[in-house]
């Protein structure tokens, strides 16, 4: 059964009201628990536990230490591309917007690697737009040889694929692979994805299934914060987490909280959540799931980071930049995905983070602990 199937016991209506529901003593009984369940992660990110903050944020804190010690790790995305084939309404590379269009070329990919490098990163990042014809798995079997040869540790953000394509990137270097459903509701999901391939709902929800049957080390997933109501999208996103943390056990999990961000052809944001509600959100996740890794953007800004790094996250980017051609600069501004709010560099950021007492960690675990 993929996950397409089992989100058919899910009705979005009854789980909305059933979070909306829980009250003061489903908040302490979730609290008090070892092993958490979907209920209780209910319980935790409704209003009901707005009163527990404190509670939640030591707990979480605690079980983040125990599991991570005291580690940040560090990662850097490279924007490959910005073509797209989707129209998104809340995205910059959205096919419908007039923004100068780059692809790297080998030559280039080899120019970004060289500068990111000298910042010290050996994670990274791989980030196109959703085009098969232009940045397809070609595209990305000529470039990987290149990138591996300057980085431990290869994520990638691109299209979702078959099963054959991801197992194929593996043999490439390819370690972790993060695909957004963007919003679990799908009329909603219909509304914001008007044009291309990433219409199918089904096929974007069932990504994660083909990744662990291909035998992907990590994987990420989420919801863009803002397009839903907020709750609601994110307890479909800790039901997903469950379902694949069952099935695929041999994987390990990461979940990102984006939340919607100005950009060109910028949209209204139907959920909006407050700072001091993505703090409850990240103790929820944590509190829920002690493996997963729980990852913060430069999407939002530096007090924000700075604040709630110790409360649960284990990596972050730093040194961002969301256009391809942005580290060795040799483009112009006009072809961001979204604004940055927190631009420190890496080095301000490292030193932020040791001044917290944690340990930078540049790279991901070694090849040789995973035995891959
Ligand atoms: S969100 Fe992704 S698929 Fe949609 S327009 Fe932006 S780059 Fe393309």
């Amino acid at each position: 059964m993929s996950f397409s199937e089992q989100i058919k016991n899910y009705q979005w209506d009854d789980i909305r009201l059933s979070i909306y529901g829980k009250s003061e003593n489903d908040v302490k009984r979730a609290l008090s628990k070892e092993r958490l369940d979907l209920e209780d992660f209910k319980a935790l990110i409704s209003p009901a536990a707005e009163p527990f903050l404190e509670q939640m944020a030591q707990k979480s804190q605690q079980l983040t230490q125990q599991r991570f010690g005291k580690t940040q790790q560090f990662f850097i995305p490279l924007y490959l591309s910005n073509m797209c084939s989707n129209i998104c309404t809340y995205c910059g590379f959205s096919m419908h917007n007039a923004i100068r269009r780059k692809t790297l070329d080998m030559k280039e990919i080899e120019d970004e690697c060289l500068a990111i490098k000298k910042m010290g990163f050996a994670h990274i990042l791989l980030v196109t737009g959703e085009s098969e014809r232009k940045v397809g798995v070609e595209y990305f079997k000529q470039a990987l040889p290149i990138i591996k040869k300057h980085f431990s540790h290869i994520s990638i953000e691109v299209q979702p694929l078959d099963q054959h394509e991801y197992e194929a990137l593996i043999e490439y270097g390819v370690d972790a692979v993060l695909v957004y459903q963007e919003t679990y509701n799908p009329v909603t999901y219909a509304e914001h994805h008007l044009k291309g391939k990433k219409s199918d709902f089904k096929y974007r929800l069932d990504t994660h299934d083909r990744l662990g049957k291909a035998g992907m080390l990590k994987m990420g997933l989420g919801c863009l914060i803002g397009l839903e109501e907020w709750r609601t999208d994110c307890f479909y996103v800790a039901a997903h987490l469950n379902y694949l943390e069952k099935i695929y056990w041999q994987s390990r999990y990461a979940i990102s909280f984006p939340r919607l961000r100005p950009c060109a052809g910028g949209m209204e944001i139907k959920s909006v959540m407050d700072d001091k509600e993505l703090v409850q959100l990240i103790c929820a996740y944590r509190l829920f799931s002690p493996e997963v890794e729980l990852s913060l953007s430069t999407r939002e800004s530096e007090h924000f980071r700075d604040h709630v790094l110790p409360l649960g996250i284990t990596s972050l980017s730093a040194g961002s930049s969301t256009q391809p051609g942005g580290y060795a600069a040799t483009s112009t501004k006009a072809l961001e995905q979204f604004e940055i709010s927190d631009d420190r560099s890496p080095a301000k950021m490292a030193k932020l983070v040791k001044s917290k007492g944690f340990e930078v960690v540049w790279k991901d675990w070694d090849h040789s602990l995973t035995g891959k």
